[in-house]
């Protein structure tokens, strides 16, 4: 059995069956903007590997760091041990992070750091005294796979039905309405507002994606609704996690998307992007507020400690990303991503198989009006030489900041020649 036999019958690819697996396409290395497929093939990548790979691939400065950490050690325990690649990294967020939020927790992937903000939010509310243990979160909303996060995804997915009787239940409202860069609509709160109303006293947080709802449909909403949230939150006294897994490094022109309304949450998770793609590490971080009130609660310490917590390489190349991210011009080259984007996929607008496009900072998403036929799909964006992974309705690009205009019109050349 070749290798490609192998995976087909053996591995497990994301949400995929093994008795009737999509086909996969096998990568033999991957440098700057290009994946090289073993038949030899490159194509520009137009997903950053899931909003991680914000550099590229195979990226000097972040090799040099993995390299000089792996001589020094590559793991030890964070149990009663510590060392500076973990200090300098949360030294070096801290700096950057929206006001107010530095007190960290380093878990290992996105999903493991929503868990452990919501594990916060409950241990808080025992410290004040007054234990909640519900969350409120928006429909058509992603926070990751494991069974916490998955209890606070759009209920609508099949994740639900398929988990019911384990799963927590809890409330899901309308996610805004009113469009990034359109109007306002000051009633998009009225859901929001309404439930914390009547059911704050048992509501431990507000849990929501910032400005992007991500892998729930690529929708962007208008700051106003971050900002109204925030201060709803302040009202009804509960607290707000935003999630910015996704959104986090830059991606949406702002380095965190909280920075669009001039907000700060109470407790951030951030991952995916945080390595610069190139390995898992996420992070959930707070304020001293919250912090110390779980410290000073009943159980007097925060309850969790995963295994790889803090890993050095990880947190060494995380360092490197955002020292690099910061040397680089990267709102322009962010700015001058959208504007292409948004010349580039305008005429898709025309397209009667078109329901929408829609470009915020790095990011581009052509609407369709049916599901697409993932493998077909993706069979014709390959053989034109680009890496897109078509999802449902949607097809869309968040490349690599460094990627050249020549390349970013393959990547809008391809979506259109989809479409039509
Ligand atoms: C990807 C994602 C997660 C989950 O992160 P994993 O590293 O895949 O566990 C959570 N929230 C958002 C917004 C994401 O985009």
């Amino acid at each position: 059995m070749n290798n490609q036999a192998f995976d087909l019958h053996h591995l497990w690819h994301p949400y995929t069956s093994l008795t009737q697996p999509l086909p996969c396409y096998r990568v033999e290395r991957a440098s700057g903007v290009y994946l090289q497929l073993a038949d030899g093939r490159k194509l520009v990548d137009g997903m950053s590997s899931w909003w991680a790979c914000l550099h590229g691939y195979n990226v000097p400065e972040l090799n040099q760091a993995a390299t000089a950490q792996l001589e020094k050690m590559s793991h030890v325990m964070f149990g009663g041990l510590t060392h500076d690649p973990a200090v300098n990294l949360c030294r070096a967020l801290s700096q950057v992070l929206p006001e107010g939020l530095d007190r960290f927790f380093l878990a290992d992937s996105g999903s493991v750091s929503v868990e452990v903000a919501l594990k916060m939010a409950i241990q808080y509310w025992h410290g004040r005294g007054q234990p909640k243990t519900r969350f409120v979160t928006l429909n058509k909303g992603y926070h990751g796979d494991t069974f916490g996060a998955m209890s606070v995804c759009d209920p609508n997915g099949g994740m639900h039905s398929l988990y019911k009787g384990f799963l927590p239940k809890h409330l899901f409202i309308d996610s805004p309405k009113s469009r990034f860069g359109g109007d306002w609509d000051p009633q998009d709160l009225q859901p929001l507002e309404l439930i914390l109303e009547q059911r704050h006293h048992e509501l431990a947080a507000l849990i929501l994606e910032p400005i992007v709802q991500g892998a729930g449909g690529m929708c962007f909403y208008h700051p106003e609704y971050l900002k109204g949230a925030r201060a709803l939150c302040d009202r009804y006294d509960v607290l707000l996690i935003v999630d910015e897994i996704a959104t986090g490094f830059g991606r949406t022109g702002k380095l965190f998307a909280c920075e669009w309304a001039g907000i700060s949450p109470d407790i951030m998770c951030i991952g995916k992007a945080l390595t610069g793609g190139y390995m898992t590490m996420a992070a959930t971080i707070t304020t001293r507020q919250v912090a110390e009130t779980i410290c000073h609660g009943p159980a007097g310490v925060l309850m969790h400690g995963p295994t790889f917590m803090a890993n050095p390489l990880a947190c060494a190349v995380a360092t490197a990303s955002l020292e690099l991210l910061l040397a680089s011009p990267w709102q322009n080259r962010i700015q001058n991503i959208e504007a292409q984007l948004q010349r580039e996929l305008a005429p898709a607008r025309e397209l009667p198989r078109v329901a929408d496009v829609r470009v915020l900072g790095g990011i581009g998403v052509i609407e369709l009006h049916e599901p697409l036929n993932v493998a077909e799909v993706q069979q014709r964006l390959v053989e034109q030489g680009v890496w897109i992974r078509p999802f449902g309705k949607l097809l869309y690009v968040m490349p690599p900041y460094i990627i050249q205009p020549d390349e970013l019109s393959q990547l809008t050349q391809a979506m259109l020649n989809i479409c039509e």
